[in-house]
């Protein structure tokens, strides 16, 4: 606790919300019986934190909760300084009637991307390409770890879009095109929440989650503004009844059912089919928030707004406010005007068009997340677990998924992995620097080149694992003499819009990474390495180069990749998105009538045999290790295994996947979504044969 000790107005003690012991609903309608409107008001009300230039405002207006986001005031640096931030503000909290805490969220999408120091994860379209749900786990509860360490118990993560086209600047941060697979990497919800069901959040390792943007974030039109351009970022997304529920809402109904906290609704509009009402912003939504994701889908978590949002509904101010908090809006991120937010509130429950009802449901709903995540005990920071902030521990996790997230999308005449006996000649925008390497929502919220934050880098990694490398990062060193070259090119850091706008909004290389490839690819065998947040066109290049990875955006541990470079791991990373040939091509996904991508949807060469890691593994050990571990009742176990078996069988089919084992997969991925392992074994099996 910080020195200064909180002014108790009242002595709150003694009252029955404060006793740990009652059930959670008790204690919740025993503070909701005792507040005044102007008090519930306030907890559906979250600020800047930089907006508070008063901090007794805390106290006046009853906030409930304070974020540092993207477009934030900067934010501190150091862990310590989080802590006594947040611990300076949560004393003010502690000054009002009933000291009910702050709840304090920032966006930690990728590790605690806020903080200098931290273990940064590859984005979650690595992830995705890891097809691996225990690893995807483990990365959020390193984050979890980390974020709650510096006194921040709420993390707007993780994004659920399924991208639809890579044009949208957000690409990276959804786990890939496939409803399945974002369904499937959603087990980092469990790793964030730390409990099965979310419903327990106390401790020091253990954040509050937030499914966002709901619902079709990832499914915007490109170029259907009527203001002009590129408005797949908060644009429309125009989709009939069926494709919503299957392709958007899905991934919904998992994040539900595993029990996360908090939603936010997208910017965007949904155009649904048939409803005669034409485009319509999320956050308006009654019939999606109230109706089906607190309706149908049991959510009983909070809605929390996105950032202003509600300002871009139309009509005035008054009415953003009472169509919003109608639609199902718990808590507003204002984030500015909270005195104004307040007030209009206030005023539209006074005059009957907000009902008492729906605050009380609303603020419900906001306490319940707070007591369970123990704050009313326990409100300010518990910095225990600081000392582990970026420690050998969680970037070895980090590292894992840097490695696992690797696509290798060609490899001619087995050029990779390399030995350490070569002479590499390593260059590329992207080989050496770990903000590109790390992308937007690092440390500043669009990111940025250079020496942002404390980590490896590729082509360090590829020198701590023993290469023979020089580096010349425009290749105007002699390139004579050297075995192999290794290009790392890409995409520089951006966050939401559309990207890399200096690239002219489209998936092409920049003229300087183009001539780099050009250059040494001409004169040795090359691997290109491509670090980007999504598919970028390669074209006719690829006559001259023997292999191709997809990179990904790999956080801070360049040793990941310098693993599968150089065969301590294998690649085993499949494609989350459609690599499309060609710009004319967007959007491309998988099961579209005509596909005829550079590289489809899961494509993923292995070096799994060349590899000391796995090299003896059958598909049949796996499948029986599988059935047994689901006999016994370790189901999660049973999938993990069933799932590298897909991985494996996938690969010994070849690099080609024939129509004959195809089908098979397809059947047993849907098998396991469906939990019917014992089926999915099956189905393997006989892909198994038929390869
Ligand atoms: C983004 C959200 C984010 C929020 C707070 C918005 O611009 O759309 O994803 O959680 O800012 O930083």
């Amino acid at each position: 606790p910080p020195a200064e000790t909180p002014q108790i107005v009242v002595d709150a003690h003694g009252l029955p919300y404060l006793n740990s012991k009652l059930p959670v609903q008790k204690r919740v309608a025993d503070l909701l019986s005792r507040m005044t409107l102007a008090e519930k008001a306030g907890q559906m009300t979250q600020a800047e934190r930089g907006a508070v230039t008063a901090p007794g405002d805390i106290a006046t207006y009853d906030l409930g909760s304070l974020l540092s986001g993207g477009g934030s005031t900067p934010t501190p640096n150091t862990a310590k300084a989080w802590a006594k931030m947040i611990d300076a503000f949560q004393l003010r909290a502690q000054a009002t009637r009933f000291q009910i805490p702050l709840i304090y969220g920032v966006d930690a999408v990728h590790g605690h991307n806020n903080l200098v120091g931290a273990t940064i994860m590859p984005h979650n379209i690595g992830i995705g390409a890891t097809r691996d749900p225990r690893l995807a786990q483990r990365t959020g509860s390193v984050t979890a770890a980390e974020v709650r360490a510096t006194g921040i118990p709420w993390d707007f993560a993780p994004c659920l879009c399924v991208t639809r086209d890579e044009r949208w600047g957000r690409s990276y941060e959804a786990f890939g095109e496939d409803p399945a697979l974002v369904e499937q990497m959603e087990t980092v919800i469990q790793g964030l929440q730390g409990a099965p069901d979310g419903r327990d959040l106390k401790g020091a390792d253990k954040v509050l989650a937030t499914a966002k943007h709901f619902v079709g974030d990832g499914g915007t039109e490109y170029g259907s503004s009527t203001t002009g351009t590129y408005t797949i970022d908060q644009g429309i997304t125009k989709v009939t009844r069926q494709q919503l529920e299957a392709v958007h809402l899905a991934p919904y109904e998992t994040a539900v059912d595993r029990g996360v906290g908090t939603v936010m609704p997208s910017y965007s509009s949904l155009d649904l089919a048939g409803d005669g009402r034409g485009p319509v912003k999320m956050h308006a939504r009654a019939d999606m928030l109230n109706g089906v994701l607190k309706g149908r889908m049991g959510f009983d978590g909070f809605v929390i707004s996105d950032w202003a949002a509600i300002d871009q509904l139309p009509g005035d101010y008054v009415s953003d406010v009472r169509t919003s908090v109608n639609a199902g809006l718990d808590m507003i991120m204002v984030p500015y005007a909270y005195q104004d937010f307040h007030a209009t509130l206030l005023d539209e429950v006074e005059a009957g068009r907000v009902s008492e009802r729906r605050i009380d449901d609303a603020v419900s709903r906001i306490l319940t997340q707070k007591f369970r995540l123990g704050l009313f005990e326990k409100p300010y920071a518990d910095t225990s677990g600081a000392s582990e902030i970026g420690s050998a521990g969680h970037r070895a996790v980090a590292r894992e998924a840097a490695a696992e997230s690797q696509v290798l999308l060609k490899n001619a005449g087995g050029l990779l992995p390399l030995k350490t006996s070569q002479k590499v000649y390593v260059a590329g925008s992207n080989a050496d620097d770990i903000g590109n390497q790390t992308g937007g929502w690092t440390v500043t919220w669009q990111g940025s080149s250079g020496d942002i934050t404390p980590g490896t880098t590729v082509l360090e990694g590829m020198r701590k694992a023993g290469g023979d490398v020089t580096y010349s990062k425009d290749a105007s060193a002699p390139l004579g003499g050297h075995d192999v070259g290794v290009v790392v090119v890409g995409e520089t850091p951006y966050a939401e819009g559309v990207g890399d706008v200096g690239n002219g909004h489209d998936l092409e290389l920049s003229a300087a990474d183009r001539a780099a490839v050009d250059k040494v690819c001409a004169a040795m065998e090359c691997a290109v390495l491509i670090v980007s947040g999504r598919p970028q066109l390669v074209g006719d290049r690829l006559g001259d180069v023997e292999a191709l990875v997809a990179s990904w955006l790999p956080g801070t541990e360049g040793d990941g990749v310098a693993d599968v470079l150089y065969g301590r791991r294998p690649f085993t990373g499949q494609l989350p998105v459609t690599w499309p040939k060609s710009q004319a091509q967007l959007p491309i996904n998988v099961g579209d009538a005509a596909y005829d991508p550079q590289y489809p949807y899961g494509w993923g060469l292995t070096t799994l045999g060349k590899a000391p890691e796995g090299g003896a593994t059958t598909l049949k050990a796996l499948a029986v290790a599988a059935a047994v571990a689901e006999k016994a009742g370790a189901e999660e176990a049973g999938r993990a295994l069933v799932t590298k078996a897909r991985l494996i069988v996938q690969r010994k089919a070849g690099q080609d996947i024939t129509a004959a084992v195809a089908k098979p997969f397809a059947d047993a991925d849907h098998l396991l979504l469906t939990g019917r392992y014992g089926k999915a074994v099956e189905k393997l099996t006989a892909a198994y044969r038929a390869s």
